[in-house]
């Protein structure tokens, strides 16, 4: 998200918004103001927080999320308009189009069409803890709660921008097992976590910077060396990389660096070493 913000920010501010549609109608939460009313307008900014998208026109803002399989570009052509994935579309001067897709069954992606002074205000920005880059807040007192490290790490409501890719990573550069307690961290476990935070997101954020450009792409390179690797050598010190399989991801760790060598192969066994 950061990387989309930086690309879409030079790039649509003072562009004056032709007309839009948005023909994924579940997508969009809000009617007033009616969408229509960014018509006309131009873009006077575009920021991230979390992984929640602000595209700026005056007085009107419109807030976003692509959750997991949405993907904002910025083409230089309208798209077809039968084109089933097509959330929101943007349509700017010289046919240039800014465009939500959504890929896969659901619809999670979710565009909301605000006023600027309620937008602090909304629901979507409620609770969200401190980011976690470029900056990491302390996380001795932040995390001093009975939950792993795994999901304390992504609750956004703890610390916010961390997804389930990143935080194994983060984890195996802090050399914390992801199932660590929270209000078991010694202040140097913190410390390490913290400079973790900002070493991984960090080297994330640069990778990206190398390889992203406009339009955006459909798919993200994601630079892991941890996160899915599992069968491969640890990048810290080439230990074999195990992973705990959930209904619907992988957590990948490294048994020497992470958890004492020992190898917690599935859910069961992990639930009972939280
Ligand atoms: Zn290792």
């Amino acid at each position: 998200m950061e990387i989309t913000a930086r690309r879409l920010e030079p790039a649509l501010r003072g562009e004056v918004v032709e007309s839009v549609l948005a023909p994924g109608i579940n997508a969009l939460k809000t009617f007033d103001p009616p969408l229509h009313a960014l018509e006309g307008r131009a873009f006077t900014g575009v920021r991230r927080r979390g992984k929640l998208l602000f595209l700026e026109l005056g007085d009107v803002v419109v807030l976003l999320h692509l959750m997991s399989a949405g993907r904002m570009q910025l083409h230089p052509k309208r798209a077809a308009l039968r084109d089933k994935t097509s959330r929101l579309l943007v349509r700017l001067p010289e046919g240039r189009e800014l465009r939500l897709r959504e890929f896969g069954t659901k619809q999670a992606a979710w565009v909301k069409v605000l006023r600027a002074e309620d937008v602090e205000g909304d629901e979507a920005l409620q609770g969200l803890g401190p980011e976690a880059w470029p900056d990491p807040p302390p996380l001795r007192e932040l995390l001093d709660v009975p939950r792993p490290l795994h999901s304390l790490l992504r609750d956004q409501q703890v610390v916010t921008g961390i997804g389930r890719t990143w935080v194994d990573e983060i984890l195996n550069v802090a050399r914390l097992s992801p199932f660590k307690r929270g209000d078991d961290l010694s202040d140097a476990e913190a410390d390490a976590l913290r400079a973790a935070m900002a070493s991984e997101l960090g080297r994330v954020i640069e990778r990206y910077e190398a390889l992203v450009d406009l339009p955006l792409p459909e798919k993200f390179p994601k630079p892991t060396r941890v996160h899915a690797h599992q069968g491969e050598p640890c990048p810290n010190c080439e230990t074999v990389l195990e992973a705990v399989f959930y209904e619907d991801y992988v957590m990948s760790y490294c048994p020497h660096c992470q958890t004492e060598d020992r190898v917690l192969k599935d859910r069961r066994l992990s639930r009972l070493l939280k």
